[in-house]
C-alpha cells in the first residue's frame, strides 16, 4: 500500500471525509423531507443514522490517530530538517513527503554504522 501522506496526516483526511460525508447524509436527509414530505421523513431518519454512524466512526478515527501520534516517535527529518512523527519502520515526513525509514536494508542512503540508529533515508 503505497501513501501519499505520511500514515497521520493521510488518517486525519480520512477522519476529516467521514465527517464531511456524515454531515452531507444528515443534510441532503433533512432536504428530503422538504422535497418528499411524508416519505422523506422516513428517508430523513435512515440517512440520520448512516450520517450519525459516519461521524462517530471518524471520531473514532480521530481518538484513534491520537493515541497513536502521541506514542510515535518524533524525528527531525532530514530532507526538510523539520520535526515529524513516524508510524511504523517507514513512513513519510509529514512536511516535505520524503519517504523515511528505520530499518537500515531498505534505506538507499546513509547506511553507515554511525548513521545506523537514526532515520534513514530512500528516494
Ligand atoms: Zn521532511
Amino acid at each position: 500500500m503505497k501513501w501519499k501522506a505520511s500514515k497521520i496526516s493521510s488518517m486525519r483526511t480520512w477522519g476529516l471525509l467521514l465527517v464531511l460525508v456524515g454531515m452531507g447524509l444528515m443534510v441532503f436527509g433533512t432536504a428530503g423531507i422538504l422535497l418528499f414530505g411524508q416519505v422523506g421523513k422516513i428517508i430523513a431518519a435512515v440517512f440520520m443514522v448512516f450520517g450519525l454512524i459516519g461521524c462517530f466512526v471518524s471520531m473514532g478515527v480521530y481518538f484513534w490517530v491520537g493515541m497513536l501520534s502521541t506514542s510515535a516517535p518524533v524525528i527531525d527529518c532530514p530532507e526538510c530538517g523539520k520535526r515529524t512523527k513516524m508510524l511504523g519502520e517507514t513512513d513519510r515526513c509529514m512536511y516535505c513527503h520524503t519517504i523515511l525509514t528505520l530499518n537500515p536494508t531498505q534505506a538507499t542512503e546513509g547506511t553507515t554504522q554511525a548513521d545506523a540508529q537514526t532515520p534513514l533515508e530512500t528516494l
